[in-house]
């Protein structure tokens, strides 16, 4: 049998920067999964994912959004692979829109640097998009893509070069109640800990039925990576942003030609429900049209260009989109940290932080992050 003083289970990127933070701390960390840092299946197991300041009025994602660029350039200090591409993020909509002017004040507040371009600004910054005429964006300079499974990965492995134990298992749900003295793998393994912190992602809600099944709610998501024309130069990380499109209602995203693999296209509207263990991971023949469709209306010179990859990952949705951060109300010595509700890679060193913060009494909660703030019916109010 281990023991440890904290028991990490689930290592996607909130897991993994929780354990980064606490072994950093001289705590004695195990960082068990069930299938590997940053696996297939995993939320964070996707190549790419978008590192973007502009929530609307979600600005306390905005603030988390900065702090966690800054963990971010600190922890890739000296990497010799580049991770993170500051490719800039430009989020377009239509003039006027909501959003748009409630990103700009919760960046102003937050010291975020950001530029508001009119119709015309993007057309000529940006000649290889094609908006509607009416749209107005925000560009961010500083943000971009991050590198997503091989980060998870990355910081895992820091984990272990500062002394976390590394364990493959899969925890099974922990019964009883007040102090919880260990947990156990199907395997059959004791892990004993002081604490214990369960970042399952969409796993947390076949994980504690009761109290999450309703909770947390897994949708497929699909991903399409299309390729670019032999030669061309306009879709690489140095002259395209990542960019979200609030011009279009199905509110798609996507991302430069990153490490060659294609540009990257997806719709950020909830699919349906999905069991991460055994749902099938093929894309639909009307998914790939409708992504083809927005892809050569947006970018006329992608028009024919042919589908190169593609991937079903799934969101873990809480009722509002805001992160389940909170003490399991039956246990005194277990957290449950998820929730990220397909918006959730960018913050996991803030995420990291702010929990290892919680575990040691230096913070007080965040009510927005709570149990009881999350519903049994879904009402999205964060994007
Ligand atoms: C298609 C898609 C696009 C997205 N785009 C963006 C984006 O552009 N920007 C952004 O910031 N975010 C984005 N997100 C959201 C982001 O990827 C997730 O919010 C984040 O990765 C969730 O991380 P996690 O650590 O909570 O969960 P996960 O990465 O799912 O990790 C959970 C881990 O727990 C393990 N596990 C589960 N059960 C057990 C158990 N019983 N015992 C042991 N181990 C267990 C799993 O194996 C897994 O490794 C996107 C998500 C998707 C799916």
């Amino acid at each position: 049998m281990n023991r440890f003083d904290i028991a990490v289970i689930g290592a996607g990127v909130f897991g993994s920067w929780i354990a980064y933070r606490l072994v950093s701390e001289g705590k004695r960390v195990a960082l068990v999964d069930a299938y590997g840092a940053g696996n297939s299946r995993a939320s964070s197991g996707g190549e790419t994912r978008i590192l973007r300041f502009s929530y609307g009025a979600g600005e306390i994602y905005t603030r988390m959004a900065v702090r966690a660029l800054e963990l971010w350039r600190e922890f890739l200090h000296g990497c010799p692979e580049t991770l993170f591409h500051a490719t800039g993020a430009l989020i377009a909509a239509p003039a006027g829109d909501a959003m748009l002017h409630a990103s700009r004040e919760a960046m102003l507040g937050a010291g975020a640097h950001f530029e508001t371009l009119d119709s015309e600004q993007l057309r000529r910054r940006f000649p290889q998009i094609s908006f509607p005429e009416d749209s107005a964006a925000v560009f961010e300079p500083s943000s971009g893509a991050l590198l997503a499974r091989r980060l998870t990965n990355a910081v895992a492995s820091a984990a272990r070069r500062k002394g976390a134990e590394i364990l493959r298992g899969r925890v099974e749900t922990p019964s009883g109640a007040g102090r919880l003295p260990c947990v156990l793998t199907t395997a059959g393994s004791l892990i004993e800990a002081e604490t214990f912190v369960f970042s399952c992602g969409p796993w947390l809600a076949g994980l504690f039925p009761q109290l999450l099944g309703e909770r947390i709610f897994p949708t497929r998501q699909e991903i399409f990576f299309f390729g670019i024309p032999a030669g061309d130069t306009r879709f690489g990380p140095d002259a395209l942003p990542v960019w979200l499109d609030r011009t279009d209602p199905r509110l798609p995203y996507g991302i430069p030609d990153i490490e060659n693999r294609g540009v990257k296209v997806a719709f950020d509207l909830h699919g349906p429900p999905f069991d991460p263990d055994s749902g099938e991971r093929i894309v639909s023949a009307e998914s790939i049209a409708a992504a083809r469709e927005y892809l050569a209306r947006r970018f006329p010179a992608l028009n024919d260009a042919p589908l190169v990859e593609s991937r079903v990952c799934q969101y873990e949705n809480t009722s509002s989109g805001d992160f389940l951060i909170d003490r399991h109300p039956e246990f005194d010595n277990v957290w449950i940290a998820g929730g990220g509700s397909g918006h959730g890679f960018k913050h996991g060193p803030a995420v990291g932080e702010y929990v290892a913060d919680l575990i040691v009494g230096r913070r007080t909660p965040e009510p927005r992050f709570a149990l009881a703030a999350k519903q049994t019916k879904q009402d999205r109010t964060v994007y």
